[in-house]
């Protein structure tokens, strides 16, 4: 669509009246923990009519508005995906459709992936149809991602995976895997990898869960044994794959960012909800100052997330921007997660049982997983790393 003032607003005031006559009403409560729309095979709709909304916006292409038509997305530019997104945050909608193969897996594929494979996977991602998972680090490659091992060994048309990858997140649900693999066994560490897709339910591929503490498992060890994977699953070149790695990374990075906190609902309403206006704590002095100040944070990161995303659309490089809005982000978002601790008190420490709601022990438990915030995606070490050398210049060391 095109971006004259014009059009824009007509485009506004449709999105808003389809919007209106097309959210559910009953998505219309504060979202909890786990509720969140992955998509795939295996898919769980906690609620009932979380499936419907993610069927209607994805027949209009607007789980991933920016994508185009031909692959299931709709089409829209910035301008007109920032007006979408405006439009749904105006009458708190809940996202459709969130995940690695919504916004890690396509933009990869839109710039790197053959027409056949985009065919083949984007408008399955679009459609909620397919869950992806993320085969990236391993038990000696975390931070230092390209001293990975998994070996691809080319066999003609197919390459022969073996190895295994640590921490992949939801691996059970996960449909498909994008994989980070070794071809070139001789060369230097960043060259010689490449990025592999294949289904994560063939029976060459095992995983295992990883208990926490909690005694919840969300993360997995993958093992591959002799997968046969077709070379028209290689994503771009053959050994060049650290580029598209670099590349998925900064949409994660950048996804991290955002999902989490900043550029969610102000504190200062949320705090209300889980405390109503008349509680003591929030009149207390204090608390609003602290509550102030993070709204003021958050709007900020927000508008620096608006400029992030007009200026990559007019070709600015992402790189060292993507891992200064992961460090400041996730930041915001674990400050923010403190805040409303320290607001709701001891009633926001409950894990199980009776004398909390709802609401208090998903408070507990979205706190403590905002704690791995600043590690996934690469930490907040190596995004400051990565500032230090790319943006300040700042020698190696
Ligand atoms: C919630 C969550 C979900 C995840 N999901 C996935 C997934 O789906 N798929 C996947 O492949 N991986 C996943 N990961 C793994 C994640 O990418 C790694 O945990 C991360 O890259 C750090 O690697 P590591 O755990 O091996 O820690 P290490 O690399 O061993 O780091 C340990 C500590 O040393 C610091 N450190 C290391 N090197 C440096 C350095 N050069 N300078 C300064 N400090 C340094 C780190 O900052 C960290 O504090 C997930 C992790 C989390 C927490």
């Amino acid at each position: 669509m095109g971006t004259d003032t014009a059009t824009l607003e007509d485009f506004r005031l449709e999105t808003r009246n389809w919007i209106e006559e097309n959210y559910p009403d009953t998505l219309k409560a504060p979202m909890r923990a786990g509720e969140h729309v992955n998509g795939g095979r295996n898919c769980e709709f906690f609620h009932p009519d979380a499936k419907l909304w993610l069927d209607r916006m994805a027949e209009k292409g607007w789980t991933c508005p920016e994508w185009p038509k031909k692959y299931g997305g709709g089409g829209l530019d910035e301008a007109g995906s920032r007006v979408l997104s405006e439009e749904l945050a105006r009458q708190n909608c809940r996202p459709p459709l969130v995940g690695m193969g919504r916004f890690m897996l396509g933009p990869t594929l839109l710039q790197y992936g053959t027409h056949e494979q985009r065919l083949e996977h984007l408008p399955k991602i679009a459609r909620g149809e397919i869950r992806w998972c993320q085969g990236y680090s391993e038990p000696n490659a975390g931070s230092d991602l390209a001293s990975l091992q998994m070996r691809a060994e080319d066999k003609g048309d197919y390459y022969l995976v073996n190895g295994s990858k640590l921490w992949t997140s939801d691996a059970h649900l996960g449909d498909w895997m994008f994989c980070l693999v070794r071809t070139d066994f001789g060369a230097k560490k960043h060259s010689g990898i490449s990025i592999v897709l294949f289904d994560r339910t063939d029976p060459a591929v095992t995983v295992t869960p990883i208990t926490l503490i909690s005694g919840y498992s969300v993360f997995y060890e993958t093992t591959i044994d002799d997968l046969k994977v077709p070379k028209t699953s290689l994503v771009g070149t053959e050994n060049e794959g650290w580029a598209i790695a670099k590349f998925l990374l900064t949409h994660e990075r950048v996804m991290i960012s955002g999902a989490f906190g900043p550029t969610v609902r102000p504190v200062s309403e949320i705090g209300k909800e889980y405390l109503g206006e008349e509680n003591g704590r929030i009149a207390d002095p204090i608390v609003r100052d602290q509550i102030a100040k993070q709204d003021m944070d958050d709007h900020a990161f927000a508008l620096t997330s608006k400029r992030y995303d007009e200026l990559t659309e007019k070709g600015a490089s992402a790189g060292a921007a993507s891992s200064m809005l992961k460090h400041v982000g996730t930041k915001f978002a674990k400050n923010k997660m403190e805040l409303l601790i320290s607001i709701s008190g001891n009633q926001a420490l409950g894990w199980e049982g009776e004398g909390f709601n709802d609401q208090e022990l998903n408070l507990a438990r979205t706190w403590l997983r905002s704690k791995g915030y600043s590690i996934e995606g690469g930490t907040s070490e190596i995004m400051l790393n990565i500032i230090a050398t790319r943006v300040l210049g700042l020698p190696k060391n």
